[in-house]
């Protein structure tokens, strides 16, 4: 038997280097600054790191429709003048443009949170990262608000073979849309979203009257609050409503989306967390001691997210690190203070009155009552996986099939970065 790490954090540098284009909010280069600060801080000795897997077209079709991944795949920069029609239908222009290697990082980010996935569900790991994923607004047959494929709600279906019931939990400052619609009508998946509502905040969704509809019917819970929330405010209302929601539900496994456009200062949120707060919400949910499955999501004004995302491995690892930033790679961006933890806006007023959190957590707890506790699932023999050689992709046998070990197995340690790391490689250099 491999030995389980308690830990294991899922890398790609290939991701940090697209670019959604200029004036853009989304950069994803802020995944490079995450990861430098991470080594920085030296939490890549208290966790394994694994490059993802680029996840097969056929594995994104899982939830997404493949005529939609067939035009993420083979559209380019320079050929989409010929295809307006279909950048219409799946949402692509704006806010979703196509640039060169869209569909590679969308197997990174999505094969990170996929393989996440299958750690936890072998036992490999109490807790699973990818900072690359959380891109919670992809549809299944569009693209939206930044987002083209929906790695969490793939991550969710690997979960739901081999738990009966999977908690989503959701902090971006946007609504989780994209998850809470595929798992709208399941008892299988609760869906819990705090999010900015009101005054036509993207994407318009999540009223706390939203609550799911058929068997779904009162999992999905909607946390709908107003600019300018403050750590207590905030951190009072998702403690009080994951802790009922995990006493009713009882999840077997969490996946927990930590967008960190929630922060104060952030160039299109609106709220008014510091970091301290944001991960104040990643600590409790941590010390639920379940499955864990952490990934980003939005978050645009990158020095911000890097400090955020540190701070919350760190927490996930259970340390403390130190305030002033140690010099790496983009230490430029985190002057002059050149300090890890962050402010909130001083001048920022919560509109969240004590009132109206209070009218919102009575209608989500009422809804939570009407609720059968943890439903039972009947759990047939667990679905195999998809054998998913290394190979040209038009080559691929969708019959051949492999069972999760193998799979496991197929997921590469990653040393890359780590190279002067390792005290035994270094003895062997002075001995040959
Ligand atoms: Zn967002």
């Amino acid at each position: 038997m491999p030995a389980k790490d308690r830990v294991s954090y899922f890398y790609d540098g290939d991701v940090g280097s697209v670019y959604y284009g200029p004036n853009h909010p989304m950069k994803p280069h802020r995944l490079c600054m995450t990861h430098s600060l991470v080594l920085a801080y030296g939490l890549h000795n208290k966790m394994e790191i694994y490059r993802p897997h680029k996840a097969y077209p056929v594995e994104l079709a899982q939830f997404h429709s493949a005529d939609y991944i067939d035009f993420l795949h083979r559209i380019t920069p320079d050929t989409q003048e010929l295809f307006s029609k279909e950048l219409l239908k799946y949402n692509m222009g704006e806010d979703c443009p196509v640039f060169d290697n869209l569909f590679e990082f969308c197997q990174i980010y999505a094969g990170g949170t996929i393989d996440a996935a299958h750690r936890l569900n072998s036992q490999l790991c109490d807790i699973a990262i990818n900072w690359a994923g959380g891109l919670h607004h992809a549809r299944k047959c569009a693209a939206s608000g930044f987002c083209y494929v929906n790695d969490l709600v793939l991550g969710i279906l690997e979960l739901l073979k081999c738990h009966a019931r999977v908690l989503y939990i959701d902090i971006d400052v946007h609504h989780g849309d994209g998850v809470e619609e595929a798992f709208y009508q399941t008892d299988r998946v609760m869906t819990v979203s705090f999010h900015k509502f009101g005054d036509l905040f993207f994407p318009g969704t999540g009223d706390v009257k939203d609550v799911g509809s058929n068997e779904g019917k009162y999992y999905a819970i909607n946390v709908p609050l107003k600019d300018g929330i403050d750590d207590t405010s905030f951190t009072r209302m998702f403690k009080l409503i994951i802790s009922k929601v995990v006493e009713f539900y009882q999840p077997g496994a969490i996946v927990l989306q930590c967008g960190a456009d929630s922060l104060a200062g952030d160039r299109l949120g609106c709220f008014n967390l510091s970091i301290e707060g944001h991960a104040e919400c990643v600590r409790f949910v941590k010390n639920l001691n379940l499955p864990l499955l952490v990934t980003g999501g939005g978050g645009y004004t990158k020095e911000n997210v890097a400090r955020c995302w540190t701070v919350e491995t760190g927490a996930l690892l259970d340390s403390e690190l130190p305030n002033e930033i140690p010099d790496n790679d983009y230490i430029n961006y985190f002057k002059p203070d050149c300090k890890l933890k962050t402010h909130p806006g001083s001048n920022m007023e919560n509109l969240n009155s004590k009132t109206y959190l209070s009218t919102i957590k009575m209608q989500v707890f009422e809804n939570l009552r009407n609720l059968q506790h943890a439903p039972g699932v009947q759990m047939h023999e667990v679905p195999p996986d998809w054998y998913l050689p290394d190979i040209n992709e038009d080559e691929l046998n969708p019959d051949e099939r492999i069972d999760q070990h193998t799979q496991d197995k197929l997921i590469q340690r990653d040393d890359e970065f780590y190279a002067g790391d390792n005290d035994n490689d270094h003895d062997m250099d002075e001995a040959s």
